[in-house]
């Protein structure tokens, strides 16, 4: 098997230390992708929401509104976690421009590369944070566009931890078969912190993802890995494919409803039709020139609610009082 640099020095390491648990690789798997990587849109490995469509971060606004009239709070925090090229909060930042909202523009993300691309992207100033902790202690809305499913998970197989070795020329799983069960400590980690931000300094989280909300450890598994818009091996592409696994919605809620707050969770298509997506494309149709241009924009917008493409696979957790 031909390997990257990445892939050689984790060669390295497992051959001296022994096998890594599947959670220290992914961890590190993803953390090299997204610091190298040119990941979203056409010429990369997978295209997000905000990336489709502008109707997104739109919807999304119109929901930040709703939190601050409901409060009464217009200078909130504004904390995306995970932002990629920084489209989402440029979408948003728009919309809220016209309001009396002067929210106060916050990301959480490790990779040094992504974060120039919010920098050219954004506007406004912006502060970056790698730790959640560090946020100012003030009412906050949190914001997770596909973070959640690109947080290293852990598996296990019988009960006993799935690590990764490299047996024969290639990274393998150990052990194999049996019944598998994944959990993710890292986002149960980070909600626990924003489920304590939020119950001491007030406000809302709404967290968009794929996964599901049925058992909290779910049986079977759902890493995948995708790379040029297709599905690959997960460990014949480590570092240089976008590793992920499903959201546990009813485990991530937990600690918010701990803490005394509601949980509403919905599909994509739910949530944007509530938040005005009607409207925000019938704008957008009124203000476009061509017919081709039309055409473009409503076929995009449509990928987002259609549920044979975005508008049922992905759904939304919002959190509030
Ligand atoms: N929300 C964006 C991008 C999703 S990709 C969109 O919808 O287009 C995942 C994002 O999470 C990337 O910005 C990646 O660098 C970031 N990320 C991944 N793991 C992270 C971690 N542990 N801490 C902070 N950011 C992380």
């Amino acid at each position: 098997m031909h390997l990257t640099p990445f892939q050689k020095n984790l060669r390295e390491k497992i051959l001296s230390q022994g096998p890594l648990s599947l959670l220290e690789v992914m961890g590190l798997s993803n953390a090299h992708y997204y610091a190298e990587k040119e990941v979203f849109g056409r010429e990369g490995d997978f295209i997000t929401s905000p990336e489709i469509s502008q109707i997104f971060g739109e919807c999304v606004a119109f929901w930040i509104v709703e939190q601050c009239q409901r409060e009464e709070i217009y200078d909130p925090i504004l904390l995306e976690m995970g932002p990629g090229r920084g489209t989402l909060m440029r979408d948003i930042v728009r919309i809220l421009s016209k309001t009396k909202i002067k929210p106060d523009i916050h990301f959480l993300e490790t990779s040094p590369k992504l974060r120039e691309f919010q920098k050219e992207n954004m506007p406004e100033p912006c502060v970056w944070h790698d730790d959640l902790r560090d946020i100012p202690k003030k009412f906050a809305l949190f914001l997770a566009n596909e973070f959640f499913d690109a947080l290293p998970i852990q598996q296990k197989v019988d009960g006993v931890d799935v690590y990764v070795d490299y047996v024969d020329d290639a990274f393998v799983r150990v052990p194999r078969g049996g019944e598998m069960i994944e959990t993710s400590p890292v986002s149960l980690d980070i909600s626990k912190t924003m489920a304590a931000h939020l119950s001491s300094y007030g406000g809302a989280a709404l967290i968009i993802d794929y996964g599901d909300y049925t058992k909290s450890e779910r049986i079977g598994e759902t890493l995948q890995a995708v790379k040029q818009h297709a599905y690959v091996d997960p460990l014949k592409h480590l570092g240089d494919a976008d590793l992920t696994a499903h959201v546990d919605f009813k485990l991530l809620s937990e600690a918010f409803l701990k803490k005394g707050f509601r949980g509403n969770f919905m599909t994509q298509r739910d949530f944007l039709k509530a938040y005005g997506f009607d409207l925000r494309l019938q704008k957008l149709m009124e203000q476009s020139l061509s017919h081709d241009q039309r055409q473009d924009i409503q076929s995009r917008a449509h990928r987002l609610i259609d549920p044979k493409q975005m508008g049922e696979l992905f759904k939304v957790l919002e959190i509030s009082l």
